[in-house]
């Protein structure tokens, strides 16, 4: 049986009271939200934490969805589960449920947390490429204040993020604007698993032409945004020879590797696939005429 090193456990009972532990313990403590990312990675001794800062009772103040102005605005504590069942998401940020539908089983979603998923930074994760294709930014606190930060400077890279050892994710802030138009595609072996694939994608459509782009591509060595794919699509009509272009770049700037989930032949096929399906979709999602 695996079993974590030794570690010590405090409970935090408010952000700030968190943020506190954080200085006090150092660097060798880490933020126990959800637990389903951490605690396998204990078992398995990739992580050897010293100190454990339980944030499970800010599930209350940190677990919200809500419209405020131009942007929804979603608590770090908020659950799979609850990104799931929101009608304000399915409603303005559709790519959400998209995704949660794919992501893990109930027993995961019911505890998996927002904030633990970015922070973890799994380059098969799913909600990191969501939040690129909409461009959230991420609010990050310390007892300094707060940072916001777009996901590209908040995603460093696997397993890294620009969080700071004494620094927690309070807030993701969700535009409108970009979100309403989106859509996410993915391939697992099982419902629920990790993926082999997947593809997110964001349009803002204005007379009939693309104004904005976002696309994240997942699993496949890519940086998450995908930069030649938004470029081929901005000014384009929305057209099925335009997505699938668009997508084809995409794939092509990836760098996917071979293992148990697929050949990266195949991946590389995969997420081209994905990609324009999704990019299909989101057009779709606007009421634009999406021409073959
Ligand atoms: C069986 C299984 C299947 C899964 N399938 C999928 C899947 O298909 N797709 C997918 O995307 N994910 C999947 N996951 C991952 C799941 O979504 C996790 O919930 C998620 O990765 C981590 O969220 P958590 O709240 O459990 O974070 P934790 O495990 O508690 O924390 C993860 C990391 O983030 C840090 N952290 C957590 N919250 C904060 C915060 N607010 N501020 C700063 N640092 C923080 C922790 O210190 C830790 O380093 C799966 C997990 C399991 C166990």
């Amino acid at each position: 049986m695996q079993v974590p090193a030794p570690f010590e456990y405090e409970r935090a009972t408010s952000v700030d009271h968190a943020l506190q532990l954080l200085v006090q313990l150092g660097p060798e403590s880490r933020i126990l939200a959800g637990g389903y990312s951490l605690l396998p990675m204990m078992k398995l001794r990739l992580a050897t934490p010293k100190w454990l800062i339980d944030i499970d009772d800010l599930a209350d103040e940190l677990g919200y969805v809500e419209e405020d102005g131009e942007a929804i605005r979603i608590g770090a504590m908020t659950r799979h589960r609850d990104l799931l069942e929101s009608p304000l998401l399915a409603r303005l940020a559709p790519i959400f449920r998209d995704a949660e539908l794919e992501i893990a089983d109930p027993v995961v979603r019911n505890r998996g947390t927002i904030g633990g998923a970015l922070c973890q930074a799994d380059p098969s994760e799913d909600l990191s490429a969501v939040c690129t294709a909409v461009d959230a930014e991420i609010v990050v606190r310390s007892l300094e204040g707060d940072r916001i930060l777009h996901m590209e400077d908040f995603y460093r890279g696997p397993y890294q993020t620009a969080v700071a050892p004494e620094e927690i994710v309070v807030e993701i802030r969700v535009p409108t604007r970009a979100a309403l138009g989106s859509a996410y595609e993915k391939i697992n072996r099982r419902v629920g698993d990790w993926a082999v694939a997947a593809a997110g994608a964001a349009l803002t459509i204005e007379d009939g032409a693309i104004t904005d782009a976002g696309i994240a591509l997942v699993a496949v060595g890519a940086e998450v945004s995908s930069a030649v794919a938004r470029e081929a699509l901005i000014g384009q009509e929305p057209t099925e020879e335009v997505f699938e272009e668009a997508a084809a770049a995409g794939a092509a700037a990836c760098n996917p590797i071979t293992d148990q989930r697929g050949s990266a032949e195949y991946k590389r096929h995969a997420v081209g696939v994905l990609a324009a399906r999704a990019m299909g979709r989101a057009a779709e999602r606007l009421g634009a005429e999406v021409a073959p």
